[in-house]
């Protein structure tokens, strides 16, 4: 039975769910209907209620700006209340001249302070990911929000500063200490830095031109940290200027690790890595690339990588999800594959690259950076239904290849999987048919623990030989994802886990239809995971 520890140490619960369905293999389905209901009964509401519900009804991640969810909601709240509190926690009975200088000392000590926390969340090497099981996702959204929290700060800071100034002796003095005092020019230039990184990382110019929000992005960091940092040291505010440095230590730190990891991963024995792109049949302007890395890399499904081509825009690198691997060779080298949707940049100059060559594919030197990712295990959950819209199913498939490996190993809890995978076109199969192919002889010996299901929705007949070969069952149309879900509540083996990758607007149907059958499948346990592909 879970315990109380099991509620408060979430991966503690996982792991034991996991080892009691695995070792008990006779026992298993009695094993399984323990882990069916959570320990409390409210937590189904809760999660109904708090930790899947978006801030405002169903919308999250469609649409233009993406809402947090209620729970993130109330942790920002708390944490933006936390930082006010002791902004105002000053002696106010005092007269202005003692109030103001606390003010500014308080709004400054503390936006000094937030700078850790900033930088540790945008870090790619982020170890409160692993630690807390969190998407990176998540920590973008708080490093966004502890961002805006310190240009509140810093405003306060400089009024606390302008304010008694203007006063006492007017504005030609404050104009001749910003132009004259090294003190004053380091605060306003790091407090312009933080007010254009703020204005310029807001959702439509961040997204308008990602790459270039990157690039401008990390210059303004650095001019902010470089500002606060010479303010500090001009004022000789040690414990301020700690911050600092421990801030800019971990993002050198952090650069520093990438660059290793990009190093040890791509060159080896006078070899370098290299990728094969090849653009996939139909119309949706999809590429398939396989990175050759001369390593062995580590993979787990659920990661992505960073990926950098020498033919295609060599100085940028873009996040994509690892769909398959395979390690070969005697120096054990590791084969990594993509599958790659034109969109505005990198991937529609990849696409028309590949389009251009003979035989509609090419080979460059490339470097891959990560992977990284892969935090969420579902290795516990008796039931899992995936959910993938378009090339989504690259996050997807990677799961069911390891389920049926860790089936077959006794390694996993898993009982019951089920793929949803929404398309356009039925041509998209093609996209990963021989991957379809390996899965399907993979589950010759328990032919009923999976079941692939795609839909199309672009209004073509499907033909009967769809499926043929690959196991996949095709229907026209779009899923009716509720009925879907109550059917395997029904059905539901131990706990269950429903994860969805896709267009925003097909991952708030899956999280509102996961938020209606928590209560209506009586309380059992449902757990729901979505992956975005941007921030
Ligand atoms: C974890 C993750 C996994 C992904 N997996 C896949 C996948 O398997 N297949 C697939 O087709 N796409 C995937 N994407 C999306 C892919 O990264 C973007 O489509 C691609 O970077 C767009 O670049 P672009 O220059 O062509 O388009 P642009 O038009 O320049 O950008 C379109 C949008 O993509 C996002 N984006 C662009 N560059 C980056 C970047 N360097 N880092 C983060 N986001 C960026 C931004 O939100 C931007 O608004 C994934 C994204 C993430 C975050």
């Amino acid at each position: 039975m879970p315990t109380h520890t099991d509620i408060i140490f979430p991966y503690i619960k996982r792991r034991r769910r996991q080892a009691a369905i695995i070792l008990s293999d006779a026992e298993k389905g009695q094993d399984q209907k323990r882990w069916l209901y959570p320990y409390w009964t409210w937590t189904p509401s809760l999660k109904r209620s708090w930790t899947y519900a978006p801030l405002w009804k169903k919308r999250r991640a469609s649409g233009a700006l993406p809402l947090p969810t209620r729970l993130q909601f109330v942790f920002m709240a708390s944490y933006f209340l936390l930082n006010l509190t002791y902004v105002i926690l000053v002696d106010w009975s005092g007269s202005e001249h003692h109030i103001y200088p606390q003010l500014r000392k308080r709004s400054g000590t503390i936006a000094a302070a937030n700078m850790v926390p900033l930088i540790v969340l945008a870090a790619r090497n982020n170890p409160l990911i692993r630690i807390l099981n969190i998407s990176f996702d998540t920590c973008n959204f708080v490093h966004r929000w502890i961002g805006r929290i310190m240009i509140l700060e810093s405003l306060v800071h400089m009024m606390a500063w302008i304010y008694p100034k203007v006063t006492h002796e007017g504005w030609t003095v404050v104009a001749s200490k910003i132009t004259h005092s090294k003190f004053i020019t380091t605060g306003v230039v790091g407090f312009i830095s933080l007010l254009l990184i703020v204005l310029l990382s807001l959702r439509p110019l961040r997204s308008a031109a990602y790459e270039t929000f990157k690039r401008i992005h990390i210059l303004l960091a650095l001019a902010f940290t470089g500002a606060i940092m010479a303010h500090c040291i001009v004022s000789l505010r040690p414990s301020q200027l700690a911050y600092v440095v421990t801030a800019t230590a971990l993002f050198g730190a952090e650069r520093l690790t990438r660059l290793f990891w990009l190093y040890r991963r791509n060159l080896s024995r006078g070899s370098s890595t290299w990728a094969t792109v090849e653009i996939l049949p139909g119309q949706a302007q999809a590429c398939r690339v396989t990175m050759h890395l001369p390593v062995h890399v580590n993979i787990t499904p659920g990661m992505h990588a960073y990926l950098r081509l020498k033919a295609v825009q060599p100085w940028g690198s873009h996040p994509f999800s690892i769909a398959w691997w395979e390690h070969s060779g005697f120096f054990d080298n590791t084969k990594v594959s993509f599958i790659i949707a034109a969109n505005g940049g990198f991937t529609k100059d990849l696409y028309d690259h590949a389009k251009s060559q003979p035989g509609l594919s090419f080979h460059t030197g490339a470097a891959l950076e990560g992977p990284y990712g892969g935090h969420h295990s579902l290795d516990s959950y008796g039931t899992a239904v995936l959910f993938a819209g378009g090339t989504g199913i690259a996050h997807q498939i990677a799961y069911i290849r390891h389920f049926l490996e860790g089936h077959a190993a006794k390694k996993v809890a898993t009982q019951r999987l089920v793929l949803i995978w929404v398309v356009r076109k039925t041509e998209s199969i093609e996209w990963i048919r021989p991957w379809l192919a390996k899965i399907n002889h993979m589950r010759t010996q328990h032919p009923d623990i999976l079941q692939l299901r795609l839909f199309v929705t672009g209004g073509e007949q499907i033909m009967r030989h769809v499926g043929d070969g690959i196991g996949v069952k095709a229907v026209a149309g779009r899923p009716d994802i509720e009925p879907i879900l109550e059917a395997e509540a029904l059905e539901q083996v131990g706990a269950m886990c429903v994860s969805v990758c896709g267009p925003g607007g097909l991952a708030d149907d899956v999280r509102a239809a996961v938020r209606d059958v928590q209560l209506k499948s009586g309380g059992q346990e449902i757990d729901f995971a979505e992956e975005t592909f941007g921030w």
